[in-house]
């Protein structure tokens, strides 16, 4: 048999790391690897209530078919909340889509031709670097420190390659790093994509699980010409199985989603979006990420504290102030991948970090994620960890 398959299959590939990673979804391990929230806090018995009250009261339309946009009260709700982060637009501006994964694919899709390049901070979200490649990009990646992508080395990379077409950002909490943008490097961010008329797509999955500290203002707020692709989700504060994101962006950008929506699956799932917004309206989504946000803290500070007594002094890593990941940094000659399965045999689990640097190298990373294992099993897995670096470290 000899199938032709189309050249963009060519670059996607299954990655040795997703196939090992498969070994996690056995009980035993203690996984560190996923971005999954915590189980224990879905709302699933507010959620049989407002399933129930969607099918007596709106049945037949819950399960027809709906507009391409989304339903409307839930584009309200979405765009009112938007305001909270300096985010001033109307229910137009905002489309629903099949998790904010699906605005990832729909932006290569809106705006990449082959072989242009996507200016993407190192490291990057690996469902976005994935996304992107089907539509056969090349990446640059752009260095990052502790307040985000360093400006002089964008306006460089900018300077230095025509083929760049849009800039990909997460700006709080980034996956994988944990890191959050400085106010001023989100306000230089957008002086420069208007200095070389780029397009900004700003990821905002993590933006409203900050455990202290203050939020600071999205980079849409500082949109002046209409180029910030704002993309947000209910994955992270309320539940990733109902898959409902949202792109927010100027009517004219906003528009070509729309298209590409039409033709991708129609609409997102009708019932769906009932469900989220009659929840929105009986319940309090406040409340309910407050309490996301006390289990996540505790977890995060028991992982650290765990990792100060068990990891060795040489292996740093990032103090995130919100989202779900830290990063870790192991001494140069230690490689994560090898460390993975060590650990595996072990029964702990971590993404190698190398897999977040589309253009390769820093195999001496790791993810790791604090939400989604309760608090012994976190205790068990570091202290795990911690030896099985240390052997490594001896090796
Ligand atoms: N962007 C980032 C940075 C993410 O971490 C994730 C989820 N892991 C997504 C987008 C996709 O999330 P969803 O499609 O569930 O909204």
């Amino acid at each position: 048999m000899a199938i032709k398959y189309s050249d963009r299959m060519q670059g996607i590939k299954a990655s040795e790391i997703r196939e090992l990673l498969k070994l996690t979804v056995r009980p035993e391990v203690i996984s560190f690897a996923g971005g999954l929230p915590a189980p224990e806090v879905f709302p699933v018995e507010e959620m049989k209530k407002v399933s129930l009250k969607v099918l007596e009261e709106k049945g037949q339309q819950a399960l027809q078919y709906s507009p391409t946009e989304g339903f409307p009260p839930l584009r309200e709700k979405i765009a009112q909340r938007m305001s909270r982060v300096g985010i001033e637009v109307t229910a137009n501006n905002i489309l629903i889509t099949n998790g904010s994964q699906q605005g990832l694919d729909f932006s290569g899709k809106i705006f990449l031709n082959p072989d242009d390049a996507v200016i993407v901070e190192s490291p990057s979200y690996l469902g976005a670097i994935n996304a992107f490649k089907a539509y056969q990009c090349k990446f640059i990646e752009v260095p990052t420190d502790d307040n985000g992508m360093l400006m002089d080395e964008l306006e460089e990379a900018l300077k230095n390659n025509k083929n760049a077409k849009m800039i990909y950002v997460i700006p709080d909490f980034q996956n994988p790093s944990g890191r959050t943008w400085s106010l001023e490097r989100r306000k230089k961010l957008v002086e420069l994509a208007n200095k070389y008329d780029l397009p900004i797509i700003e990821d905002n999955p993590y933006g409203e699980l900050r455990f202290e500290g203050e939020r600071i203002p999205a980079i849409k707020s500082m949109d002046t010409e209409g180029r910030v692709v704002f993309l947000g989700t209910f994955s992270k504060t309320f539940s990733p199985g109902l898959r409902i994101g949202w792109v927010c962006a100027s009517d004219e950008i906003l528009n070509k989603y729309i298209l590409v929506k039409q033709g991708a699956d129609l609409q997102s799932n009708s019932m769906s979006q009932r469900e989220l917004d009659a929840f929105l309206e009986i319940y309090d989504l406040d409340e309910h990420i407050e309490k996301i946000k006390k289990l996540y803290r505790g977890r995060r500070n028991l992982m650290f504290n765990t990792m100060k007594e068990f990891f060795p002094p040489e292996v740093k890593h990032t103090y995130p102030e919100g989202g779900l990941f830290t990063w870790v940094v192991l001494p140069k000659h230690i490689n994560a991948r090898e460390l993975l399965k060590k650990a595996l045999e072990r029964n702990v689990a971590f993404v190698p970090g190398g897999a977040f640097f589309p253009n390769g190298g820093n195999e001496n990373t790791m993810r790791i994620n604090y939400s989604n294992m309760p608090e012994e099993r976190i205790v068990e897995g570091i202290k795990i960890l911690g030896e099985v670096i240390k052997e490594a470290l001896n090796e």
